[in-house]
């Protein structure tokens, strides 16, 4: 049977700081949110089959949102976080590049100097704009 993906990870709670603009009443007011962050472990863990051992490899650290919606400050009414991400690659999240994405951007950068690596064809996750989530 295959692993649960949470064994490959170790999860820690982490707040995060969102603004938001409630849809109700239009103010806008700085939030915590609730997230998981889930570091990938340093070894495949015991009990893994070739299966897991290939899906831990292609695994990253990443961090989930809890909270799907907050209490408004001003009018105390709930709202949901208008934002689709429930899920940030922690990679992303720190703006540095690793591994086979840094290898692709020096590629482009090479090949293209005097333009940005394209990432118009890159998965929409990574094109999207994160506004208010950097704090
Ligand atoms: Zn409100």
């Amino acid at each position: 049977m295959a692993l649960d993906e949470r064994a490959f990870f170790t999860e820690k709670p982490e707040q995060r700081p969102g603004r938001f603009t409630c849809p109700r009443c239009r103010r806008t007011n700085d939030y915590q949110v609730r997230w998981v962050r889930r570091t990938k472990k340093a070894s495949v863990p015991g009990g893994a089959g070739d299966a897991d051992r290939a899906r831990f490899a292609k695994l990253r650290d990443h961090l989930l949102r809890l909270d799907d919606e907050v209490v408004c400050k001003t009018c105390g009414k709930k709202f949901e976080i208008p934002s689709h991400h429930s899920l940030l690659f922690v990679d992303q999240l720190e703006g540095l590049p690793k591994d086979e994405e840094l290898d692709a951007e020096i590629a482009a950068a090479e090949s293209q100097p005097a333009q940005a690596p394209d990432r118009s064809k890159l998965p929409a996750r990574f094109t999207r704009p994160s506004r208010g989530w950097k704090g």
